[in-house]
């Protein structure tokens, strides 16, 4: 019992430490028999047959039935990967990793070999590698160099419900290869049932069905609505944990702090029931997770010990937990929505679809009957959920997926074949988001620098940022603070260090702001030879830190191929602020003596984030990298500017108002409005000429 005690703290301290742990041991059937006993193996024929006599394919089975994992080694087995990869799209970083992983096991190689990955800024693959797993985002980058996929003799969209925009994209772009490669074959797999919807799309193509084992889950609803579903949450593991019999319990979440939080403090909780009860391992799931600690949510449960996971909807679909028979499911997930007022994304937490729900009540029943506890009312579930969730194509900013678009020569964005059109008005602000960077020029044309931004896979707003280093001399600096806001927040914060903390990371700031501090932070490191030990000492997580060094690193080859010059300012902040501004313009604030700060496209009231390094300071001119939407809007990753700037920067977004005569204390910044609109069949900016002259 003891044990069992020490295995529970010890796996969850270890993931809260973030430390690299060693892999545990797995189900311990032969990986053959483990193959062999999913419900895709009893398809495997169907599959090949169909495969081979079509060029399009649809497959739909319940999640954990071996459509990621068995369907590329089938196709791999049976030849198909003589001719071209053998690839296979997965929404999210972690689920394409985590099934290269998998799937570099069940063959015996190592990752990188036979098998494969990438993702954006890592690429393990080899000249060796016949089944790749990547994002849609890389794939849909892929096509920018080949768009007949060349490469490939197979492509698995996967996941495809989904519906992110890359896949979206990618469904259009593999249509149209596919029409010009009579060899090429597509495949779309889906864990839900819209394979109608998919099978129209492409040609009214085969859907082949991978009959599931399922068991029947029971739904328990919430009798009222509940105000705080974290702390129903907990209760309701606790009641199961108390009151149930054995099984491992998932609960999802929306995010990683959540996640943390819950986990901490359900620990505290569990130890104050002593040894009456089962012991109970609690373990985190979300992206940002290592994937060694990732990897221990499938490891087999030890005996007399539940296991309670709490994931975010990456649990949903994309990776397959065994041994759950209990669902908590509180309702919600974050979803990245485009918010047209701050000119950006955010992550809003917003209830899910009933499609959604489903799909996790359905984690309850792959090993036997289950239960699913839904803490919202059934009412609720019948008439405020909508049934199934929104493609983000129809809610997300598109100025990433435009930019690539025109640089793969698409122009007639009004006719390319998407399976569900974005709203109107969505493409147009993305095409001025794209004019305003100087992407683009008036009749919607990809500019010379439009072109070399599209090279960089990151969002328009920072390759311009990048493009505009190359000219004013700064690309070293710039390219360091780029990789640097890529990754993770790099400053660690434990709880119970929280001051000791904070006053490390003081020393980097920088009194101009974040941008700069990051700068800071990313040469002492540097400096110090990369050490691990400075990291430890000054409290920064020398992973993510890792990860920015790796950025950087593909970023400056990315500068090579381009022929873009690389060179340093020696410490020029002003010159490194104002290429900033370059590509952040529009995400600036002034001063406002009641409330903060107001942004000046549209006078928002925003405050500077406690965590920046600007809090308290008071400068009149700001630029922020992104809006955070707490208690109340946040700027974070905040730059100290002189207003000057940003007219000088961007003459075709700012005027300075008021006569010339004015002090230049008195001048103020406002933004132009220009806006693209339809005729015909070409997009063109319609006001910027009346108000230039004005
Ligand atoms: P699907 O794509 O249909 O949801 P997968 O091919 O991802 O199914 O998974 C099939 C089975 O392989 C799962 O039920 C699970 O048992 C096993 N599996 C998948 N990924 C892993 C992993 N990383 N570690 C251990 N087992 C895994
Ligand atoms: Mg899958």
């Amino acid at each position: 019992d003891f044990k069992n005690k020490q295995l529970a703290l010890t796996a969850w301290e270890r993931s809260r430490n973030r430390e690299t742990i060693e892999y545990g041991k797995r189900s311990s059937l032969p990986i053959k028999v483990q193959r062999e006993s999913l419900p895709a193996f009893k398809m495997r024929q169907q599959v090949i047959d169909a495969v081979s006599d079509n060029q399009f394919l649809v497959i739909i089975g319940e999640t954990g039935s071996g459509k990621t994992t068995q369907i590329t080694q089938y196709l791999d087995e049976e030849g198909f990967s003589n001719s071209g990869l053998i690839g296979c799209t997965q929404p999210r970083r972690v689920a394409a990793v985590s099934v290269a992983k998998r799937v570099s096991e069940e063959i015996g190689c190592r990752v990188g070999e036979y098998v494969g990955y990438t993702i954006r800024f890592e690429d393990e693959t080899s000249p060796k590698t016949r089944i790749k797993y990547m994002t849609d985002g890389m794939l849909q980058r892929e096509a920018l160099l080949d768009p007949e996929m060349k490469n490939y003799s197979v492509v698995i969209l996967d996941e495809a419900h989904e519906r992110t925009v890359a896949t979206d994209v990618l469904f259009a772009l593999l249509k149209k290869a596919a029409s010009r490669r009579p060899d090429l074959r597509v495949i779309v797999t889906s864990a839900t049932l819209d394979a109608e919807k998919f099978s129209n799309y492409f040609l009214q193509c085969p859907i082949l069905r991978i009959p599931g084992k399922t068991f029947p889950v029971d739904v328990m609803y919430a009798q009222v609505p509940q105000i705080d579903y974290i702390e129903s949450a907990l209760d309701t593991v606790m009641e199961i944990h108390i009151n149930e019999g054995c099984g491992d319990i998932l609960v999802f979440l929306t995010g990683q702090e959540e996640i943390d939080t819950c986990c901490e403090v359900l620990y505290e909780r569990v130890k104050t029931l002593g040894d009456t009860i089962q012991e109970l391992l609690i373990l985190p799931v979300y992206s940002a997770l290592p994937s060694e600690v990732q990897s221990k949510i499938f490891e087999p449960t030890p005996p007399n010990c539940r296991k309670v996971i709490f994931a975010t909807n990456i649990a949903e679909t994309s990776i397959t937990i065994d041994g759950i028979y209990y669902v908590v499911d509180p309702g919600f997930s974050k979803v990245n929505t485009y918010n047209p007022r701050a000119g950006m994304e955010q992550l809003i937490v917003s209830p899910i679809s009933q499609a959604q729900a489903n799909q996790r009540k359905g984690r309850a029943g792959r090993t036997g009957a289950g239960k699913c506890y839904r803490l919202y009312t059934e009412s609720a579930y019948l008439n405020e959920m909508i049934p199934n969730t929104i493609p983000e194509i129809q809610r997300q900013n598109l100025s990433y997926t435009i930019l690539m678009l025109k640089a793969m020569g698409i122009h007639d964005l009004l006719n390319f074949e998407f399976m569900d059109a974005p709203p109107r008005n969505s493409m147009t602000s993305a095409l001025e988001d794209l004019y305003n960077l100087q992407a683009l020029d008036e009749d919607g044309r990809l500019t010379k620098t439009g072109r070399l931004m599209s090279q960089f896979p990151m969002e328009p707003a920072l390759s311009k940022v990048l493009m505009e280093s190359a000219n004013t001399g700064c690309s070293d600096e710039i390219s360091t603070i780029i990789s640097m806001l890529s990754v993770q927040n790099v400053f660690y914060r434990p709880r119970d260090k929280q001051q000791e903390a904070d006053s490390k990371k003081a020393r980097f700031h920088h009194p101009y702001g974040d941008h700069l501090t990051l700068l800071n932070v990313y040469t002492r490191w540097r400096d110090e030879n990369y050490s691990k030990t400075f990291c430890l000492n000054n409290y920064l997580h020398e992973r993510h830190l890792k990860r920015a060094k790796d950025v950087k690193t593909q970023l400056i080859n990315i500068f090579n191929k381009l022929r873009l010059p690389l060179s340093s300012c020696r410490g020029n902040v002003d010159l490194i602020r104002k290429t900033l501004v370059s590509g952040f313009f529009r995400n600036a604030g002034k001063r406002d003596s009641q409330v903060g700060y107001k942004t000046i496209t549209d006078g928002t009231s925003v405050s500077v984030h406690p965590s920046s390094a600007l809090f308290g300071k008071d400068h009149d001119y700001v630029i922020y990298h992104s809006l955070v939407l707490t208690t109340r809007e946040y700027m974070s990753q905040v730059t100290a500017i002189d207003a000057r700037w940003l007219v000088e920067s961007a003459p075709h977004f700012y005027k300075v108002a008021g006569a010339e005569s004015e002090s230049r204390k008195k001048a103020k910044v406002v933004p132009l409005h220009n806006k693209f609109s339809q005729n015909q069949d070409s997009w063109r900016l319609s006001s910027i000429r009346q108000t230039k002259e004005k």
